[in-house]
């Protein structure tokens, strides 16, 4: 069972759509559970502020050390301790896989221009970012990570398998999927998904998978090679 722990000023945006489908259902099933920590509950004046501008000037608002830090003083009680940030290590398969592993995670969301950094370090928070692109809030990107984390816990996806082998698990984009029917509006599914032949699936798969990495992702594509030497 995985607990997770979130401090966010939007309780209310949890389970958010966590608590639907896959996550849902394992949400009821006790293989996760969740926990949404209010930070204006910690703030020291009666309008609950938890920002103030920016020391040395600039835009927007940044969230105060004292106030963060007292809502983890109280709710962080060990395990990794994750903010969502724009500045983070890309949130990766791998990493996924490594937080799935854990018994517990506290993830901190902001808003704002972020955090003063002295909680962050104090705490030894690790900044993790979902993508290259500024969204307006961590509990957005929280969710997003928790999404790729919780379908990996045990017993979360019907077929374990197909964890196994989909795109990024080798490197590889996952090749293209085709149902029924199989002449849809003149175009048909290739010919070899319906020869029952399992070793010419496989090795058509492998090759459209190499195809569409070496076109769509060239980072990818080289550390498939490099993975593919050693
Ligand atoms: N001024 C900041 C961006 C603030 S966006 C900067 O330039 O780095 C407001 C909040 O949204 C951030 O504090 C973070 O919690 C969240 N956020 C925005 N983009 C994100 C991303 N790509 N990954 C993870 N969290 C993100």
């Amino acid at each position: 069972m995985l607990k997770v722990k979130v401090l966010t000023i939007f309780p209310e945006l949890f389970p958010g759509f966590l608590g639907h489908s896959l996550t849902g259902k394992a949400y009821a099933e006790g293989k996760w559970s969740l926990e949404a920590v209010n930070i204006r509950d910690f703030a020291f004046d009666k309008h609950g502020s938890v920002d103030d501008t920016p020391m040395g000037g600039g835009a927007g608002m940044v969230m105060r050390p004292d106030v963060l830090g007292a809502a983890l003083e109280k709710h962080y009680t060990g395990g990794r301790l994750l903010n969502m940030s724009p500045r983070g290590k890309p949130l990766t398969q791998q990493l996924v896989r490594e937080l799935a592993q854990e018994q517990e995670l506290t993830i901190i969301c902001s808003r704002f221009e972020g955090i003063d950094e002295r909680v962050l370090e104090a705490y030894g928070a690790e900044d993790i970012s979902i993508g290259d692109y500024v969204l307006t809030g961590g509990e957005q990107a929280a969710e997003i990570m928790l999404d790729a984390v919780i379908r990996l816990l045990p017993g979360v996806l019907g077929n374990e398998d197909s964890a196994k082998e989909e795109s990024f698990e080798n490197y590889l984009l996952e090749y293209p999927q085709y149902t029924k029917p199989s002449n849809w509006q003149g175009r048909n599914v290739p010919e070899v998904l319906l020869s029952g032949h399992h070793q010419k699936i496989k090795d058509w798969r492998l090759a459209q998978s190499k195809q569409v990495t070496e076109a769509r992702r060239p980072d990818l594509w080289k550390k498939y090679l490099d993975s593919e030497k050693n």
